[in-house]
């Protein structure tokens, strides 16, 4: 049984998809403060699905999965990410982030579990010293969401040395698009993020897009990201799941495309594959945005054997569709 931490959200329900698709037998373990018991619901009727409610700043809630069923490893998605949010109330995140990672951890070795797959994060760089970024760049978060990641990717370091827990850091970029079926999708309250915000404007959910900043020192002045497929990296985190396995050994890899579209260009994808005019204004830079950030996913590529499969065009396809199916039920 494969415990997936934040599987109701959205990254961790695409990899639950994915892991039931390989025949895997999952229990999900999610607080629904930002995942939906909607998408449980719809995971129950796609395979093996179990769920229990608790949250990882409890240690009861978490011994309570442990002790109900047999977990064979851990994929460990929960936590708080907002950057903004973050900034203004650090204490959520170290206590989430951190302090609940740590709880999940100590259970995991209380009951000899000892392969996790986690979920990192291109915030825990900073600034970028240089692109693309790989797994060697320094690491030095801007942020307490970074920060909150960082210190858990060290606590992993010492407890492997410690009490042999391996685990595999998976750093992400940007993710984009959904579930080719749309099962399941981009689902968050309040919605910050480019293309669904975007997309929200074109099918009249919002008034128009804001564009943060066109002065950035980048060809269009807009801000450059790697906006990589959540079905491609829900991918990624099976074949972690199957390194650890076999290798049995902790490791760290970027997520991304290993191609930069700044905030203009995928506006303009968006245009072109809903063929259709989407009102825009470019507004003030919004505080903490880094001008370039994109990934050198070479490592994830050589030695997990990683193919990202899909385009830019086929995410916001996808998550066009999403927004269209539930324009009447999320925001
Ligand atoms: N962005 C924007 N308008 C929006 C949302 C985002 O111009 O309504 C920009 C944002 O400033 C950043 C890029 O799009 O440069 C990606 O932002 P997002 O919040 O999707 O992801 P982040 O890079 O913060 O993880």
């Amino acid at each position: 049984m494969i415990l997936v931490t934040g599987g109701a959200g959205y990254i961790g329900s695409h990899t639950v998809i994915n892991l039931l698709n390989a025949n895997k037998k999952v229990v999900i373990f999610d607080n629904l403060e930002n995942g939906h018991l909607e998408t449980v619901e719809t995971l129950k009727k796609i395979g093996n699905v179990e769920f229990i409610k608790g949250d990882l700043r409890n240690i009861e809630d978490i011994e309570k999965v442990f002790k109900s069923y047999k977990i064979d490893a851990v994929v460990h998605f929960a936590a708080f990410a907002l950057v903004g949010e973050s900034v203004e109330n650090p204490g959520k995140y170290y206590r989430n982030n951190t302090f609940g990672t740590l709880n999940l951890l100590d259970t995991m070795i209380k009951f000899n579990v000892k392969k996790i797959v986690f979920s990192s994060t291109c915030a825990t760089y900073g600034e970028p010293q240089y692109t693309p970024i790989d797994e060697k760049h320094p690491q030095s978060p801007i942020n307490p969401y970074g920060t909150s990641k960082l210190m858990v990717e060290m606590i992993m370091r010492d407890y492997d040395r410690a009490y042999g827990l391996k685990s595999i850091k998976l750093r992400y970029f940007n993710v984009a698009g959904c579930d080719n079926q749309t099962r399941v999708g981009e689902w968050h309250e309040p919605e910050t993020h480019l293309i669904p915000n975007i997309l929200k404007s074109a099918i009249g959910k919002e008034k128009i897009f804001k564009i943060f900043g066109d002065d950035y020192d980048t060809p269009d002045g807009t801000c450059i990201r790697d906006y990589v497929n959540v079905e491609d990296l829900a991918q990624a985190h099976r074949l972690a799941l199957e390194y650890l396995e076999t290798e049995n050994k902790s490791d760290v890899f970027n997520l991304g495309t290993e191609k930069g579209d700044s905030v203009k260009n995928i506006f303009d994808v968006c245009e072109k594959v809903l063929n259709k005019k989407i009102a825009k204004e470019v507004v003030e830079r919004r505080p903490g945005d880094p001008a370039m950030l994109f990934a050198n996913a070479n490592k994830a590529k050589t030695i997990l054997g990683w193919k990202p499969a899909r385009t830019i065009e086929d995410s916001v396809s996808s998550a066009y569709k999403w927004e269209l199916k539930n324009k009447n039920f999320c925001n």
